[in-house]
């Protein structure tokens, strides 16, 4: 129910845990994240309070220079740490976050099962990064990866993603919000502003089918069709 990304300068896990704290409001049952350190996907992910993701990330210590974060209000899959976010492809080099609800996702996971594609959840999320790895097999890029599996979807989504070893978040919106926090240093990704308003007030609500990538020096927004559109960046004011 509520997203967090982060990429830039500085490590991203304090940035990410913080963000999820702030999204609390919006209810859940379960949170995640996963970050990029190096070549590997690194994770944890589970039923609870953020305040517990908190003490397991403690105790289980990751960094990274990129990620994503996630509280979860279940629609499809029950409440299990395995169906909580992020969601990933067999070679754990894809990891994915999803608001909202994936209407055809029965009619996806027959096909991707049936090209030999195992799911590890009951959601209708895992579909995406399985989309994903399917089109990174033919050769697409990852960009090209990300808008052919998203191309595929229909119901309501605010997604976004870890793919390969690019050092960049892709994401996109249909009927969820998605707003992008453009810091020093350092952008953001989420539902709301509150999840990063600690670190800067500078932001673009991104339309609905509105393309991101999000590189550490800069990014670009795009339409369905990869034509480049500018969204205002807009100063908010926030009493956090
Ligand atoms: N439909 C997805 C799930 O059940 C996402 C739910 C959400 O928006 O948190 O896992």
């Amino acid at each position: 129910c509520g997203i967090t990304a982060c990429i830039g300068q500085d490590d991203t896990v304090e940035p990410l845990l913080e963000g999820l704290e702030r999204l609390e409001y919006r209810g859940y049952d379960s949170a995640g994240l996963a970050v990029k350190n190096g070549s590997s996907i690194e994770l944890n992910k589970k039923v609870g309070e953020v305040s517990e993701l908190v003490a397991a990330v403690e105790s289980d210590p990751m960094s990274g220079s990129l990620g994503i974060g996630h509280t979860r209000w279940a629609t499809h899959g029950g409440v299990t740490d395995e169906n909580a976010h992020p969601h990933t492809d067999e070679s754990g080099r894809i990891a994915v976050v999803h608001n909202g609800i994936i209407g055809n996702y029965q009619s996806l996971k027959k096909e991707l099962e049936s090209n030999g594609h195992v799911f590890a959840s009951d959601t209708d999320t895992e579909v995406v990064p399985h989309l994903i790895e399917a089109e990174l097999n033919t050769g697409a890029t990852e960009e090209e990866a990300f808008r052919s599996a998203i191309a595929r979807l229909s119901g309501t989504y605010a997604i976004a993603a870890i793919i390969g070893g690019d050092e960049a978040i892709y994401a996109t919106r249909s009927g969820s919000p998605l707003c992008l926090g453009i810091g020093p240093g350092q952008y953001f990704l989420a539902s709301d502003v509150p999840a990063f308003i600690e670190h800067t007030d500078q932001v673009v609500y991104l339309h609905d089918g509105d393309f991101v990538v999000v590189e550490p020096d800069g990014y670009e927004i795009t339409d369905g069709a990869g034509r480049s559109v500018s969204r205002e960046v807009q100063r908010v004011e926030w009493n956090a």
